[in-house]
Parts: structure tokens; sequence; C-alpha cells
């Protein structure tokens, strides 16, 4: 008999530390890993190195076309075939991304590619529209969340880590901003499934994070 193949879907506003969350959770359940928002940016990348404006629907369409996007199961990105890992997470690709990333089109194509991951394998996915357009049947979806605040020093902290000069006022800023293009485009917007858990992290370590996905998980599949 085939084995079962189970998906938890992790959804929540920008900088929620859906990613690091979802990135521990795999490795524990040794599930793939699937960072949707890598492969949005890695389109951003694509339409911004050739001079197209996020924007332009027109502009957008013609390129998906053009734009193989890979994901290895280390998490790494490749855009036709070069890897863009690091370049995906440029200031300029994290100001444009909500904007690339809104068109239909796009969308369709990103969203088919996230489900053939999906088919051969147990996934931990994260992202915007896991739970509420990817994959619907997941065996436990998370909404997590967290304060504007908590959020905005956690990416200024690790930005610091990096060796990556900030200001947090503006990192709250940026959060805000697109969380807000997110949550009121047309296509997709963010929200929380009806069937989704909704997780506060606001008080939580990473490993407090992980171990309450892995608890819902089992709880949810009776494991
Ligand atoms: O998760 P991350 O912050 O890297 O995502 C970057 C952007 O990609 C988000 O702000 C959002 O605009 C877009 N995104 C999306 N749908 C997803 C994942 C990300 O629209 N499933």
């Amino acid at each position: 008999m085939k084995k079962k193949n189970y998906a938890i879907a992790i959804d929540g506003p920008a900088a929620s530390g859906k990613s690091t969350a979802a990135k521990g959770v795999a490795k524990k359940l040794s599930f793939l890993y699937v960072d949707t928002g890598a492969m949005y940016r890695a389109f951003t990348l694509f339409m911004l190195e050739r001079n197209k404006d996020p924007q332009s629907v027109k502009d957008a369409e013609e390129l998906i076309k053009d734009c193989f996007i890979k994901e290895d199961k280390d998490g790494r990105v490749y855009l036709n075939g070069v890897d863009v890992t690091e370049e995906c997470r440029s200031d300029i690709v994290t100001k444009n991304v909500s904007y690339a990333c809104a068109h239909l089109k796009v969308r369709e194509h990103l969203v088919k590619l996230q489900q053939e991951m999906a088919k051969d394998n147990s996934v931990v996915m994260d992202g915007r529209d896991i739970g509420t357009v990817v994959l619907k049947d997941a065996d436990l979806k998370v909404y997590q969340v967290a304060s504007s605040d908590a959020r905005a020093l956690r990416r200024y902290k690790e930005n610091m880590q990096k060796g990556i000069a900030c200001s947090l006022e503006e990192i709250k800023k940026d959060i805000e901003r697109r969380d807000y293009i997110d949550s009121h485009r047309e296509n997709s917007p963010l929200r929380m499934a009806s069937d989704a858990i909704l997780l506060d992290t606001s008080d939580m370590t990473i490993e407090e994070e992980i171990e309450a996905i892995i608890s819902l998980f089992y709880e949810k599949v009776g494991l």
C-alpha cells in the first residue's frame, strides 16, 4: 500500500517566524520544507533584472512564461538554473515582491509548482495562501501571528546577526506595508483559512513554536 503523504500549511503575515518554524518542523518530522515566499521573491528578482515594472500585469504575464523556479530539499532557490537564494532576500526584492506576486497568472503558475511538490512528498509549506488555496486539504493548517513590534524586533536581530545595517522603525513600516498589500489584493489575499488554528508566537521562542506545531500535527492526525 502507498504510504500517505502528509501536508502542514503555515500561513501568516510577514516576519511572523513562519519560515524558521516551518524549517524546524520539517527537519524534526523528516518532511520536505517548501518556502513559497522564496518562489515569489525569485520571480520578482527576474522582473527587476530585466528592468520590468513589478506592478505591470502585462510585463508579469510575459515574463512568468520564461521563469523556471526550483527549490531543492535544502531550501535553496534556483532561477533558470542559477542559485539566487541570498539575492532573493535583498532589500529591493523585499520592497517589490508584494506587487510582482499579486498577478493572477503569476500565482497560477507558482501554485501549480507548489502543488506538484506536495504530490510526492510529505511537506511543510509556508506562505500566505497555503491553507486557503495551495493545500486546501492539508492535514494541519496553522495561521501564525505575532505583534508587529515583536516581528520587527525579530527581523532586526536577524539582520544584525548577518551584519546588515537597518533601522527598527523602517523594518516595522515595511512589514506593515507588505501585510496591507498582501491582505488587500484581489487574488488569493492573505487570510486565515476557516479550518486553521491560530498560533500567536509573540512570546514564544522558536523551539516552543516548533514543539507547538508538532503537537498540533500529532493531535490532528492521531499519531
Ligand atoms: O514569506 P516571505 O515574506 O518571504 O514572502 C515574500 C512575499 O511574497 C510576501 O510579502 C507576499 O507578498 C508574497 N507571498 C505570497 N504568497 C505566498 C508566499 C509569499 O503572496 N504563498
